[in-house]
């Protein structure tokens, strides 16, 4: 065997395509009205904190279970018509489909307006990230998915990471997504821009400041949403 041309074309990504648990998958509620779906993509990817407990089952049952107790907290509590956000990963790495519609919307490159952003929901969509990280940092499987999600969107929507990846408290006044995370929101773009092959930026913008704000005082609560 010459070797030529094996392997992918130098032009070609390698991408791990995260798995990706559907609304059927953890016994989802049916949504009160169905979600708006918007003929555009969003324009920045929100990453949040889910305001709860650093859990350490990192099996797919809880993470199943813990988007179950998202979407009855913002249905039941909050009275909202769905579960706010569009994606939720686990402390396990599992990512799941959240609002209603989200998948097929992702997947035809349009956004489907979610309650995770107040005032930056028609151009956003939300990544929420189970656990509190003020000051502890998310568990390497979480880091992994979400690094692997946000290629994944950059991708279908066309995004450029450093750009498109922010913090909810870069539009909400709120500590969200803590400040252990928000400071490696950084890395993040770098290692999402390294899967999606584009070259590494030199960034000139400060480093990352905290937020000033007292950490979440109630579970799934991580600032204005809706
Ligand atoms: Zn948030």
């Amino acid at each position: 065997m010459g070797g030529l041309l094996l392997g992918p074309p130098p032009t070609a990504v390698a991408r791990v395509m995260p798995r990706r648990y559907t609304r059927a998958e953890w016994a989802a509620r049916p949504p009160a009205t169905a979600a708006t779906v918007l003929n555009r993509a969003p324009d920045h990817i929100v990453v949040h904190h889910t305001a709860s407990a650093n859990a350490t089952d990192l099996s797919l049952e809880h993470a199943l279970a813990l988007s179950r107790a998202i979407q009855n907290f913002h249905m039941d509590t909050n009275g909202w018509a769905d579960a706010g956000q569009q994606l939720t990963i686990s402390r396990g790495g599992h990512l799941m489909e959240g609002r209603n519609r989200s998948l097929a919307a992702i997947n035809a490159g349009d956004l489907v307006v979610g309650a995770q952003t107040r005032g930056h929901n028609e151009h956003t969509i939300g990544i929420e990230n189970e656990g509190t990280y003020m000051t502890e940092e998310p568990t390497t499987a979480l880091w992994d998915a979400l690094v692997a999600t946000c290629a994944w969107l950059c991708d279908v929507h066309d995004l450029d990471p450093y750009a498109a990846i922010v913090g909810h408290r870069d539009y909400n006044t709120t500590a969200c997504p803590g400040d252990a995370l928000y400071a490696l929101l950084p890395r993040l773009r770098d290692e999402v821009a390294g899967e999606l092959g584009l070259r590494r930026r030199v960034r000139t913008s400060p480093p990352p400041k905290p937020s000033g704000l007292p950490g979440p005082r109630f579970t799934f609560d991580h600032g204005p949403a809706a």
